[in-house]
């Protein structure tokens, strides 16, 4: 068989950069896209893939990205994350904008450039990383689980639009993952992001890739429509054990 193409968006850092290296190593070639080109280079280099610049709030490096892709099989929509943890009253519109842009319109704007030549590929996989943001609530979360809500209703609308096409849909689930995540969310105040993971055992980027990886390589009529990972000790966005 020939070598399958997987894409993956936010392959600079945490989960996306652990899903490139787990496809990689499950015999995919990867195409790593994000905005922060000299993570994405060594990484890509590293793994025989190919990386290319991606903004995923930005319609012409989408474009311009989608029209780098010769053939893609895997898309993992990755690229995204939380900024600011205000309750509704203080909510800060701008940090609302870049969570919709980049974990909603992103993903939307990517899909929509490389369903074709998913589609073409006569096996095409689209795995979203949403959140259990995505499926609950928590004070001070609206503006990301709002997003993570859009994001996975839009998922999870493809899987129905395209029943009856080459295409498969998986929503990765995930819970507490220890990446650089808590810091961009806090703005880069370390202390802060460090006090989410304190006293317990989160999720790593590659425990979370490995379920990607899982579901990029079953056989084609294989369809995992949601994976849900939560480290042992969360039980929900509310409600953890430290011990
Ligand atoms: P991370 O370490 O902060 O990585 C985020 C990635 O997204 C980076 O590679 C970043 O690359 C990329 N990105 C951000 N804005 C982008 C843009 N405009 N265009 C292209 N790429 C962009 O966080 P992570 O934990 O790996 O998060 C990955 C995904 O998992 C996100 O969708 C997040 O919401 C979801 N998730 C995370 C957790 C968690 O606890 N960590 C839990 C559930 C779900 P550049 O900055 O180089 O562009």
């Amino acid at each position: 068989m020939s070598t399958r193409t997987a894409v993956i968006t936010g392959a600079s850092a945490g989960i996306g950069a652990a899903s490139a290296r787990a496809l990689a190593a499950a015999g995919f070639h990867v195409v790593l896209g994000a905005r922060r080109e000299d993570r994405l280079r060594p990484l890509a280099e590293e793994l025989s893939g190919t990386a290319q610049p991606l903004d995923v709030t930005d319609a012409e490096s989408v474009a311009a990205f989608a029209a780098r892709v010769a053939e893609c099989h895997v898309l993992v929509n990755n690229a995204g994350g939380a900024l600011g943890l205000d309750r509704v009253e203080r909510a800060d519109e701008e940090h609302w904008r870049w969570m919709w842009e980049t974990n909603v319109l992103g993903t939307l704007r990517v899909t929509k450039a490389l369903l074709p030549a998913l589609l073409a590929s006569g096996d095409g996989h689209v795995i979203t990383v949403t959140s259990i943001a995505g499926h609950e609530v928590y004070d001070g979360g609206a503006g990301y689980t709002s997003a993570k809500h859009a994001q996975s209703a839009l998922h999870r609308t493809l899987r129905s639009e395209h029943l009856g096409d080459p295409l498969r849909l998986t929503e990765v689930i995930p819970g507490m993952v220890e990446t650089e995540f808590s810091v961009n969310r806090f703005e880069g105040d370390t202390e802060r992001a460090a006090a989410v993971y304190r006293d317990l055992t989160p999720l790593s980027a590659e425990d979370v890739a490995d379920v990607v990886a899982f579901a990029a390589t079953r056989p084609p009529h294989v369809n995992l429509d949601q994976i849900v990972v939560k480290p042992r000790a969360q039980y929900n966005g509310s409600r953890v054990h430290r011990e």
